[in-house]
């Protein structure tokens, strides 16, 4: 049996320089960039855009990459466009591309930024659900995936196949978490939609990560690596082992690997360039909210009393903007004298709030009992 190829390449920081020979080593380990698109192609780069960060907040994938990878594209005589969807509500998408960097990248390149509202929709159907997927998807011959290595808090980490349910525009997403509650049931709709916008190539931006409460607030971690692969289930469960973190113990690897979606298995990856050594004190959240699951729902009405985890805000850090507010996809929250309020009998734990704060406000307040199961959840 042909081995899955993973190629990683050591790159230490953002310099152009660095980027552009790091991103052509990983690159020619698969064949270079002409093994992936013709002239003339319509090339989808898709970042992780998660909210209006600034490029060192680790929030973003880095535009110098998406820059480097853009002339590459060009250099081939196709076409690169730039699309993404923020996570929440929000009104400004400029804000967004000018912040993270991507704004500078389409005028110094003379390229498109596609809007993935904007652009439209289309219906696309999946394990008997539908998920409207932004046309831009569509319209692309080839999409090359950039998500950057970074934990969350619901999900527990997102990379290669979370990545691309930022092809769902705007607040749909959010509702999707509305109508699948339960973490198991939104992650098989994150596996649904990486199956229906399958990238062409996934191309990851190692060189810093996000650990501790990601994706949006938590602390930057410098990883040093560039990987890419035609199979985004392979670099997720590559990455997980390097990180210390059994594939499994993520739903999404966990379920797509399960689909058949991708290779789970690291003696079937032919890993092709630099060796990394294991991150032996990557720092990960708390995943025992999955066990819950697990538990009968009327024992675990009671069990919640005693043992729950649950966004919380800072009032030293909001500065009382109420996107949180209105990203809450079951009203959840209302506006406040000093900061939003919860009502948290009808919180969902999607953490959306926490995803699109651009003041890290937000804190996961843990009940007594939580914080000492946790301690006994441990990731091996
Ligand atoms: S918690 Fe964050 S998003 Fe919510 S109102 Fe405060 S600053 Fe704004
Ligand atoms: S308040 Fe609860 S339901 Fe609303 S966005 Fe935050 S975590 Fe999700």
């Amino acid at each position: 049996m042909e081995k899955t190829p993973i190629s990683i390449a050591k790159c230490n920081s953002y310099a152009p320089l660095e980027i552009q020979e790091s991103l052509n080593e990983c690159l020619n380990h698969l064949g270079g960039l002409k093994s992936f698109i013709n002239k003339k192609d319509r090339v989808l780069l898709k970042p992780n855009m998660l909210r209006a960060a600034q490029p060192d907040e680790q929030v973003t994938t880095h535009p110098q990459l998406v820059e480097s990878l853009a002339g590459m594209v060009l250099e081939e005589g196709a076409i690169p466009v730039i699309g993404d969807s923020p996570g929440g509500f929000f009104r400004d998408i400029e804000k967004f591309w000018k912040s993270t960097g991507y704004q500078d990248i389409s005028k110094k390149l003379g390229i498109e930024l596609v809007n993935f509202e904007s652009a439209g929709s289309y219906i696309s159907k999946r394990s008997g659900k539908k998920y409207p997927l932004s046309r831009a998807v569509l319209d692309a011959d080839v999409i090359i995936n950039l998500p950057k290595i970074k934990t969350h808090s619901l999900t527990l980490f997102t990379c290669a196949i979370k990545n691309m349910y930022g092809t769902v525009p705007g607040f749909t997403k959010a509702d999707i978490h509305r109508k699948n509650p339960k973490p198991s049931e939104f992650a098989e709709s994150v596996v649904d939609v990486y199956a229906l916008s399958r990238p062409t190539l996934n191309l990851v931006d190692g060189v810093w990560g996000m650990e501790g409460p990601g994706p949006s607030g938590g602390d930057p971690r410098k990883l040093g690596m560039i990987l890419a692969s035609t199979d985004g289930v392979a670099l997720d469960t590559y990455i997980c082992h390097l990180l210390k973190m059994p594939p499994h113990k993520v739903p999404s690897t966990r379920i797509a690997i399960k689909q058949g979606l991708g290779e789970g298995k690291l003696e079937n990856m032919d890993i092709r360039g630099w060796n990394p050594p294991v991150v032996d004190d990557f720092k990960w959240p708390s995943n025992i909210a999955y066990s819950v699951e697990m538990i009968p729902s009327s024992l675990s009405r009671a069990i919640m009393k005693f043992w729950w985890a649950r966004p919380a805000i800072n009032p030293d850090k909001c500065k009382n903007c109420n996107i949180c507010v209105e990203s809450c996809p079951v009203q959840a929250m209302q506006h406040g004298v000093l900061v939003p309020e919860f009502n948290y009998s009808d919180c969902i734990n999607c953490l959306c709030c926490m995803e699109v704060c651009p003041h890290r406000a937000f804190y996961q307040d843990k009940s007594k009992l939580y914080n000492l199961t946790s301690r006994f959840s441990s990731s091996d």
